[in-house]
């Protein structure tokens, strides 16, 4: 079957990779001049950690081994804890990787049959003669069975194919970058009143730090030195990434989320962002991607007639768990006020302690599951 991908993000790169293991004649087009991973860095789940091993692609001593998932308060004290390493004897390890890091490692195992076009955003999907398809961007135009979008949260695939779709915000813009700070092999993320902050190992000596501010959506950011006060009250290691950070981070979006995933229509398949852009709360966006990509290809050995359908079936319920939970877990965030803060601190610390380590047990089972039922 000839396949046109469009993105060549992870999700893009994985399924490229996937379909052509499986013996289909695979186009990229991407609209960057060049490979490129835009971000700082990721949480590799386990579930994606098995999904890209599925694939040959092993992360082992690309990314960081974690220990532990920290949440705590602002002071650092800890309010829940997810013990990756106690995960990783059931199902493999996380890893904190840097997002050019994971990039590499899935382009590596691109194989050379697949025919790659930079620098073309495509613009115009048509159906052509009989069962066949015609990707456009501008002049250009490749003939396909079948057209795959992986182009992201703002896909213009998934506009084609199933009309314009509402990107919600989540009340929180976020800032991200690297800093030099050795933190061993835990990873933490810290709330206080209408903020949170994340800090992840990437190597023995960076770490990948995001800041989230409750704020209208849009809203101007502002300097450095303006930005940072908000952020004076963490300690612990939230506090010592801030400290390190020297000026405006690199990287600030708003968080943006799709109301419902959505699969594209006859014969064009989404997968990723461009199906179902969820917040980044459970660090599960990249994994379903993946995910996504596996369980694609492994659709299409059934054939093209209602490959739609199966892709659905397959994926929905999965996906769409993990968005909603993905969505509750930032609820707690957009608690403001210093009393309400404390209230809320207090019923987490009352939890039950394995409360979150079971929801994180049961999210990541359900995916390795799954990859190992379509391989
Ligand atoms: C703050 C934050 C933190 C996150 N942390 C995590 C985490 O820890 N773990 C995790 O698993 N996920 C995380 N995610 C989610 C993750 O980043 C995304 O879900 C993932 O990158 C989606 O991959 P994708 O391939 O679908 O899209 P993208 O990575 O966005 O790739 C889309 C590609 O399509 C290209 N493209 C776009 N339009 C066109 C066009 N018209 N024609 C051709 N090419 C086009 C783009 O240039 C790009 O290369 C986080 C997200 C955010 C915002």
């Amino acid at each position: 079957m000839q396949v046109v991908v469009v993105g060549a993000g992870i999700g893009g790169l994985t399924a490229a990779v996937a379909l052509s293991r499986r013996g289909h004649a695979v186009t990229l087009i991407e609209r960057a001049p060049a490979f490129e991973a835009i971000g700082a860095g990721l949480l590799m789940a386990p579930n994606a950690v098995h999904a890209l091993a599925s694939l040959g692609i092993d992360l082992d001593g690309v990314g960081v081994p974690l220990d532990t998932l920290d949440l705590a308060d602002a002071g650092g004290r800890v309010l829940g804890s997810v013990n990756l390493g106690r995960l990783a004897r059931e199902f493999g390890p996380s890893f904190g990787i840097t997002r050019p890091a994971l990039h590499e490692s899935i382009l590596r195992a691109l194989p050379d049959s697949v025919s790659v076009h930079l620098g073309h955003a495509v613009d115009a999907i048509a159906s052509s003669v009989k069962d066949r398809v015609t990707v456009h961007s501008g002049d250009l135009t490749w003939e396909a069975d079948l057209v795959v979008g992986a182009d992201g949260l703002h896909s213009r695939i998934r506009e084609i194919a199933c009309g314009p779709q509402t990107l919600r915000y989540a009340g929180e813009t976020c800032w991200r970058g690297i800093v030099p700070l050795a933190v061993g092999h835990r990873a933490v993320e810290q709330w206080g009143d209408g903020t949170r902050v994340g800090v992840f190992p990437m190597t023995a000596d960076t770490a990948y730090y995001y800041l989230l501010r409750c704020v209208p959506q849009g809203a101007p950011p502002p300097a450095w030195d303006e930005l940072r006060t908000h952020f004076t009250a963490y300690r612990g290691l939230a506090g010592e990434a801030i400290a390190a950070i020297g000026d405006v981070p690199p990287l600030h979006h708003d968080l943006l989320e799709l109301d419902r995933p959505v699969w594209g229509a006859e014969r064009v398949l989404l997968l990723g962002d461009a199906a179902h852009a969820m917040t980044p709360n459970v660090g599960q966006g990249a994994a379903m991607a993946i995910e996504d990509a596996i369980t694609l290809a492994r659709v299409l050995d059934d054939g093209i007639d209602g490959a739609l359908a199966r892709h659905r079936t397959l994926r929905e319920p999965r996906v769409r768990s993990v968005q909603l939970l993905a969505r509750r877990a930032g609820l707690g965030v957009k608690v403001r006020g210093a009393w309400a803060t404390r209230m809320r601190d207090s019923m987490m610390r009352a939890a039950p302690s394995q409360a979150t380590e079971r929801t994180w047990r049961a999210m990541i089972a359900e995916g390795v599951d799954l990859v190992a039922r379509v391989n």
